[in-house]
Protein backbone atom coordinates (compact mmCIF):
# COMPACT_ATOMS: atom_id res chain seq x y z
CA UNK A 1 0.00 0.00 0.00
CA UNK A 2 1.07 3.40 -0.55
CA UNK A 3 2.34 5.77 2.16
CA UNK A 4 0.74 8.58 2.84
CA UNK A 5 2.22 10.97 5.24
CA UNK A 6 -0.20 13.39 6.93
CA UNK A 7 1.65 16.46 8.79
CA UNK A 8 -0.10 19.16 10.25
CA UNK A 9 0.20 22.36 12.75
CA UNK A 10 0.55 26.41 12.70
CA UNK A 11 2.14 28.22 11.02
CA UNK A 12 6.12 28.87 11.37
CA UNK A 13 6.48 25.18 12.91
CA UNK A 14 8.87 23.52 9.97
CA UNK A 15 5.99 21.93 8.15
CA UNK A 16 7.32 22.57 4.91
CA UNK A 17 10.67 22.59 5.01
CA UNK A 18 10.27 19.18 6.91
CA UNK A 19 7.71 17.58 4.65
CA UNK A 20 9.61 18.17 1.57
CA UNK A 21 13.01 16.73 3.25
CA UNK A 22 11.05 13.91 4.10
CA UNK A 23 9.18 13.24 0.91
CA UNK A 24 12.84 13.25 -0.19
CA UNK A 25 14.22 11.04 2.15
CA UNK A 26 11.92 8.58 1.55
CA UNK A 27 11.18 8.70 -1.78
CA UNK A 28 7.73 10.19 -1.88
CA UNK A 29 5.62 12.77 -3.16
CA UNK A 30 5.15 16.27 -1.85
CA UNK A 31 1.72 18.50 -1.68
CA UNK A 32 1.72 21.69 0.36
CA UNK A 33 -2.18 22.39 0.43
CA UNK A 34 -1.52 25.78 2.23
CA UNK A 35 -0.15 26.51 -1.11
CA UNK A 36 -3.56 25.81 -3.02
CA UNK A 37 -5.18 27.97 -0.30
CA UNK A 38 -2.82 30.85 -1.22
CA UNK A 39 -3.67 30.02 -4.68
CA UNK A 40 -7.03 30.40 -4.89
CA UNK A 41 -6.65 33.74 -2.73
CA UNK A 42 -4.08 35.05 -5.28
CA UNK A 43 -6.77 34.46 -7.64
CA UNK A 44 -8.63 36.77 -5.73
CA UNK A 45 -7.00 39.28 -5.20
CA UNK A 46 -5.63 39.71 -8.75
CA UNK A 47 -9.91 39.22 -10.05
CA UNK A 48 -11.18 41.74 -8.08
CA UNK A 49 -12.83 39.37 -5.59
CA UNK A 50 -14.25 40.84 -2.14
CA UNK A 51 -11.96 38.22 0.15
CA UNK A 52 -13.86 39.39 2.82
CA UNK A 53 -17.31 38.74 1.25
CA UNK A 54 -17.69 35.08 2.28
CA UNK A 55 -20.85 35.13 -0.60
CA UNK A 56 -18.69 36.32 -3.32
CA UNK A 57 -16.04 34.04 -2.52
CA UNK A 58 -17.82 30.96 -2.57
CA UNK A 59 -19.32 32.10 -5.77
CA UNK A 60 -16.11 32.09 -7.71
CA UNK A 61 -14.72 29.04 -5.70
CA UNK A 62 -14.77 26.90 -9.11
CA UNK A 63 -13.55 29.24 -11.30
CA UNK A 64 -9.39 29.07 -10.95
CA UNK A 65 -7.88 26.18 -12.20
CA UNK A 66 -4.79 25.13 -9.59
CA UNK A 67 -2.35 22.58 -10.38
CA UNK A 68 0.53 21.70 -7.89
CA UNK A 69 3.48 20.26 -8.34
CA UNK A 70 4.37 16.77 -6.57
CA UNK A 71 8.33 16.83 -6.94
CA UNK A 72 9.61 17.47 -3.12
CA UNK A 73 12.85 19.04 -4.81
CA UNK A 74 10.81 21.82 -6.47
CA UNK A 75 7.05 22.19 -5.79
CA UNK A 76 5.36 24.89 -8.47
CA UNK A 77 2.03 25.55 -8.44
CA UNK A 78 -0.08 27.60 -11.29
CA UNK A 79 -2.95 28.84 -11.28
CA UNK A 80 -4.70 28.99 -14.78
CA UNK A 81 -1.83 28.04 -16.27
CA UNK A 82 0.62 30.57 -15.35
CA UNK A 83 2.98 30.14 -12.77
CA UNK A 84 2.07 31.51 -9.31
CA UNK A 85 4.80 29.47 -7.44
CA UNK A 86 6.67 33.35 -6.07
CA UNK A 87 3.32 35.61 -6.01
CA UNK A 88 1.50 33.16 -3.68
CA UNK A 89 3.96 33.93 -0.70
CA UNK A 90 3.56 37.84 -0.64
CA UNK A 91 2.45 39.52 2.18
CA UNK A 92 -0.96 40.43 0.63
CA UNK A 93 -1.86 36.79 -0.06
CA UNK A 94 -0.83 35.96 3.68
CA UNK A 95 -3.17 37.94 5.41
CA UNK A 96 -6.23 37.36 3.09
CA UNK A 97 -5.69 33.40 3.10
CA UNK A 98 -7.61 32.60 6.40
CA UNK A 99 -10.61 34.44 5.31
CA UNK A 100 -10.10 32.65 1.88
CA UNK A 101 -9.81 29.30 3.04
CA UNK A 102 -12.47 29.60 6.07
CA UNK A 103 -15.66 29.59 3.21
CA UNK A 104 -16.82 25.91 3.13
CA UNK A 105 -17.02 25.71 -1.16
CA UNK A 106 -12.99 26.30 -1.10
CA UNK A 107 -12.50 24.02 0.91
CA UNK A 108 -14.44 21.36 -0.67
CA UNK A 109 -13.15 21.75 -3.88
CA UNK A 110 -9.33 22.22 -2.27
CA UNK A 111 -10.16 18.94 -0.28
CA UNK A 112 -11.22 16.63 -3.54
CA UNK A 113 -7.95 18.15 -5.48
CA UNK A 114 -6.18 16.64 -2.29
CA UNK A 115 -7.82 13.56 -2.30
CA UNK A 116 -6.99 13.26 -5.98
CA UNK A 117 -3.31 13.94 -5.40
CA UNK A 118 -2.88 11.35 -2.98
CA UNK A 119 -4.73 8.81 -4.25
CA UNK A 120 -2.66 9.19 -7.86
CA UNK A 121 0.98 9.16 -6.11
CA UNK A 122 2.15 5.64 -6.40
CA UNK A 123 4.99 5.15 -4.42
CA UNK A 124 3.12 7.74 -1.68
CA UNK A 125 3.20 11.20 -0.67
CA UNK A 126 3.53 13.43 2.06
CA UNK A 127 0.72 15.78 2.60
CA UNK A 128 1.22 18.83 4.72
CA UNK A 129 -1.75 21.66 5.94
CA UNK A 130 -3.91 22.56 8.95
CA UNK A 131 -6.78 19.35 8.60
CA UNK A 132 -5.04 16.38 6.76
CA UNK A 133 -5.33 14.26 9.61
CA UNK A 134 -8.66 15.14 10.47
CA UNK A 135 -10.53 15.84 7.29
CA UNK A 136 -8.66 14.91 3.95
CA UNK A 137 -6.99 11.53 4.89
CA UNK A 138 -8.33 10.51 8.09
CA UNK A 139 -6.87 7.31 6.81
CA UNK A 140 -3.36 7.93 6.65
CA UNK A 141 -0.47 5.79 7.52
CA UNK A 142 1.56 8.27 9.92
CA UNK A 143 -0.17 11.36 11.30
CA UNK A 144 2.16 14.06 12.71
CA UNK A 145 1.22 17.37 14.02
CA UNK A 146 4.21 19.87 14.92
CA UNK A 147 3.97 22.51 17.13
CA UNK A 148 7.04 25.06 18.25
CA UNK A 149 6.56 27.96 21.09
CA UNK A 150 5.43 31.23 19.60
CA UNK A 151 8.70 33.31 20.10
CA UNK A 152 10.10 30.25 18.13
CA UNK A 153 7.67 30.41 15.36
CA UNK A 154 7.98 34.27 14.64
CA UNK A 155 12.06 34.12 14.95
CA UNK A 156 12.12 31.84 12.02
CA UNK A 157 9.27 33.19 10.07
CA UNK A 158 11.01 36.68 10.68
CA UNK A 159 14.38 34.98 9.42
CA UNK A 160 12.44 33.84 6.29
CA UNK A 161 11.37 37.09 5.59
CA UNK A 162 14.99 38.20 5.76
CA UNK A 163 14.11 40.40 8.80
CA UNK A 164 11.94 42.74 6.66
CA UNK A 165 9.40 42.44 9.25
CA UNK A 166 10.26 42.54 13.20
CA UNK A 167 9.82 39.43 15.17
CA UNK A 168 7.27 41.21 17.11
CA UNK A 169 5.15 42.44 14.21
CA UNK A 170 5.33 38.63 12.82
CA UNK A 171 4.45 37.30 15.78
CA UNK A 172 1.72 39.38 16.02
CA UNK A 173 0.24 38.29 12.37
CA UNK A 174 1.35 34.73 13.12
CA UNK A 175 -0.72 34.85 16.03
CA UNK A 176 -4.32 36.32 14.24
CA UNK A 177 -3.89 33.65 11.46
CA UNK A 178 -3.78 30.74 14.15
CA UNK A 179 -6.68 31.88 15.90
CA UNK A 180 -8.64 32.40 12.71
CA UNK A 181 -7.55 29.09 11.00
CA UNK A 182 -8.30 27.38 14.88
CA UNK A 183 -11.67 29.48 15.13
CA UNK A 184 -13.38 28.58 12.00
CA UNK A 185 -16.09 26.18 11.37
CA UNK A 186 -15.39 23.86 8.57
CA UNK A 187 -12.14 21.92 9.18
CA UNK A 188 -10.41 24.14 11.52
CA UNK A 189 -6.74 23.42 12.17
CA UNK A 190 -6.62 20.62 14.53
CA UNK A 191 -4.48 17.47 15.84
CA UNK A 192 -6.09 14.25 14.95
CA UNK A 193 -6.49 11.90 18.07
CA UNK A 194 -4.20 9.51 16.46
CA UNK A 195 -1.44 11.61 15.47
CA UNK A 196 2.25 11.93 17.06
CA UNK A 197 2.84 15.64 18.00
CA UNK A 198 6.41 16.66 17.83
CA UNK A 199 7.67 19.84 19.38
CA UNK A 200 10.15 21.37 16.89
CA UNK A 201 11.13 24.48 19.49
CA UNK A 202 14.32 23.07 20.64
CA UNK A 203 15.34 20.84 17.73
CA UNK A 204 16.90 20.84 14.50
CA UNK A 205 15.69 20.77 11.02
CA UNK A 206 17.72 17.33 10.70
CA UNK A 207 16.61 16.26 14.25
CA UNK A 208 12.91 16.54 13.43
CA UNK A 209 12.80 15.03 9.68
CA UNK A 210 14.78 11.56 11.73
CA UNK A 211 12.15 12.10 14.08
CA UNK A 212 9.89 12.22 11.60
CA UNK A 213 11.16 9.48 9.09
CA UNK A 214 11.33 7.02 12.21
CA UNK A 215 7.61 7.46 12.97
CA UNK A 216 6.63 6.84 9.33
CA UNK A 217 8.73 3.65 9.24
CA UNK A 218 7.45 1.97 12.90
O1 LIG B 1 0.85 26.49 5.26
P1 LIG B 1 0.61 27.94 4.90
O2 LIG B 1 0.99 28.88 6.00
O3 LIG B 1 1.17 28.32 3.57
O4 LIG B 1 -0.98 28.03 4.74
C1 LIG B 1 -1.61 29.23 4.40
C2 LIG B 1 -3.04 29.25 4.92
O5 LIG B 1 -3.83 28.30 4.20
C3 LIG B 1 -3.26 28.89 6.38
O6 LIG B 1 -3.04 29.99 7.23
C4 LIG B 1 -4.72 28.46 6.38
O7 LIG B 1 -5.58 29.59 6.41
C5 LIG B 1 -4.88 27.81 5.02
N1 LIG B 1 -4.79 26.35 5.07
C6 LIG B 1 -5.92 25.65 5.42
N2 LIG B 1 -5.92 24.28 5.40
C7 LIG B 1 -4.83 23.60 5.01
C8 LIG B 1 -3.65 24.30 4.67
C9 LIG B 1 -3.66 25.67 4.73
O8 LIG B 1 -6.93 26.25 5.75
N3 LIG B 1 -4.88 22.28 4.95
Amino acid sequence: NPVIVAIDGPSGTGKSSTSKAVAAKLGLSYLDTGAQYRAITWWMLTNGIDVNDPAAVADSAGKPVIVSGTDPLDPQISVDGADATAPIRSQEVTAAVSAVSAVPEVRARMVEVQRAAAASAAAGIVVEGRDIGTTVLPDATAKIFLTASAGVRAARRSTELKGAVSVAATQEALTRRDAADSGRKTSPLAKAADAIEVDTSELTLDQVVDRVVALVEQ
